[in-house]
């Protein structure tokens, strides 16, 4: 579904991406950890077109979209959930929500997936009225996942997901992750700080060190790599 060949991306004279390739098949979840400034966020954003890529290729279903602006690969698929959560806090809950679905027009879809929405997280439903500012930094979260849904992507992209919150809410969020992967066949690639969380979440995963992909395979194997485990697990 998605695969980046050798994609470098640089701010001004700093290379952030130092030739970064992966690959993400349709109905995985795929996780990028690394620590600060490894280049994680600036990998999601080259793929989302919000920062251009200075060579390399990042093919999506087979096309190539490495110049292709944000707003027609958000139409094509992809969409992201940003680090931060970034939502609208003086729209509503709803307005947030209906604001993901801005390039639909199937209204019966729409009720369906907010429907669907309220069903993953019911305290979404019950403040549906209220200011997005006004809610916690957990359910802020849950709005910003729930609005990149929203737009029905077959790519979901998700910037640190457990950025500020605590275990409980994070395994939360990360139940719903898991839930809306199963249950809609949407594939899921993540960034995260949290390797531990991320690892267990994932079915395949990269490790990104200063702009370079370090390793890679199952997830499930990373979490009993050694290396891993000193730099990422603090066992
Ligand atoms: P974090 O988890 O802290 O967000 P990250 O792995 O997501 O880290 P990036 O945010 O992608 O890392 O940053 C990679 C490198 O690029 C860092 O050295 C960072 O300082 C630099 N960088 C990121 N954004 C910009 C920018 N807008 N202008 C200049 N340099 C930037």
């Amino acid at each position: 579904m998605l695969k980046l060949n050798d994609i470098e991306t640089c701010y001004g004279g700093i290379r952030a991406l130092k030739g970064v390739s992966l690959t993400v098949a349709p109905g995985e979840i795929v996780a990028l950890i690394g620590s600060n400034g490894a280049g994680k966020s600036t990998t999601l954003m080259s793929i989302s077109g919000i920062t251009p890529v200075r060579c390399g290729q990042i093919l999506f279903d087979g096309l190539a979209i490495e110049k292709t602006p944000p707003e027609k690969i958000v139409a094509m698929g992809v969409c992201q959930a940003p680090e931060g959560r970034r939502i609208f806090p003086k729209l509503s809950v709803l307005e947030n929500l209906e604001m993901g679905a801005f390039l639909r027009s199937d209204a019966a879809g729409i009720k369906k997936d907010l429907d669907y929405i309220y069903d993953l997280f019911p305290i979404l439903h019950k403040r549906r009225h209220q200011p997005g500012g006004t809610l916690s930094g957990g359910e802020q979260q849950m709005l910003a996942i729930s609005r990149a849904l929203m737009a029905r992507p077959k790519l979901l992209l998700l910037d640190e997901p457990s950025l500020g919150l605590s275990p409980i809410m994070t395994k939360l969020i990360f139940a719903m992750l898991a839930r809306i992967n199963r249950e809609n066949a949407t594939t899921l690639f993540l960034v995260e700080q949290n390797a531990a969380m991320a690892l267990k979440l994932s079915h395949r995963a990269y490790v990104l060190e200063n702009g370079v992909i370090t390793l890679e395979g199952k997830a499930a194997d990373l979490l009993h790599d050694e290396n891993v485990k000193k730099a990422y697990l603090g066992i």
